[in-house]
């Protein structure tokens, strides 16, 4: 789904320009754009695929490294994903996420927490 550039600065700015998730800086100007710094795209919290919808509260921006592993898990199972991985790097991401959550209070974070305290 195309977004308008007023959308894409709707969602840039409700987390000041950084990853929901891990809290990475992301580049308003580099929106869909892989390969360049700060690339980041408009991740739904749960997929489509997962019964999730395309209204702002499914949607926020990310990263394109959450983005990718994220891919079509719902955000409970990926969070539990990244907690119970045998790869360090999973775990610390995971982290990330968990220390990100503290600017945020809504349902995205309630989620995280829940599975933090699994
Ligand atoms: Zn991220």
């Amino acid at each position: 789904m195309p977004y308008t550039e007023d959308q894409l600065d709707d969602f840039y700015y409700s987390t000041d320009g950084y990853c929901r998730y891990c809290g990475k800086k992301i580049s308003r100007i580099n929106y869909g754009s892989p390969e360049e710094i700060g690339a980041w795209v408009i991740d739904h919290v749960n997929p489509k695929n997962s019964r999730g919808s395309n209204e702002d509260h499914n949607l926020v921006p990310a990263c394109y490294r959450c983005n990718s592993k994220k891919h079509k898990k719902t955000l409970l199972r990926w969070c539990r994903f990244l907690k119970n991985s045998e790869y360090s790097e999973d775990i610390k991401l995971f982290e990330k996420i968990i220390k990100n959550c503290k600017k945020y209070r809504d349902d995205i974070c309630y989620i995280i927490r829940q599975v933090r305290d699994e």
